[in-house]
């Protein structure tokens, strides 16, 4: 499965309804910008995260759910990746400064 034909941020996010989404600063934008192939930039999403009031909510549900790919809270699936190992206690979930 390519990146493109993994299930996209929006509707992933509003299956499970979390109530952060409805304040999220990627509503109505282009998800394919969340979801790059291999060697895309993801600067125009992490720069519209960096703004984002839900950040924290978004890295909390995306690292819930390891088989999201792209990015969620400013961070790619490699990022999430490294904050896991970072990480000893699984159940704990790292803070946004
Ligand atoms: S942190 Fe990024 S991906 Fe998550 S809801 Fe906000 S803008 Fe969307």
């Amino acid at each position: 499965m390519t990146i493109r034909e993994a299930p996209d941020l929006v509707a992933i996010v509003l299956a499970s309804r979390p109530e952060w989404f409805a304040r999220a600063a990627c509503r109505g934008l282009d998800p394919e910008l969340f979801h790059p192939e291999r060697g895309e930039s993801v600067r125009e999403a992490k720069a519209t995260c960096a703004r984002c009031p839900v950040r924290q909510e978004c890295l909390d549900f995306a690292l819930d759910s390891p088989e999201h790919f792209g990015i969620w809270g400013g961070t790619s699936g490699r990022d999430r990746r490294r904050l896991r190992i970072g990480q000893n206690q699984p159940r704990r979930k790292p803070r946004l400064s």
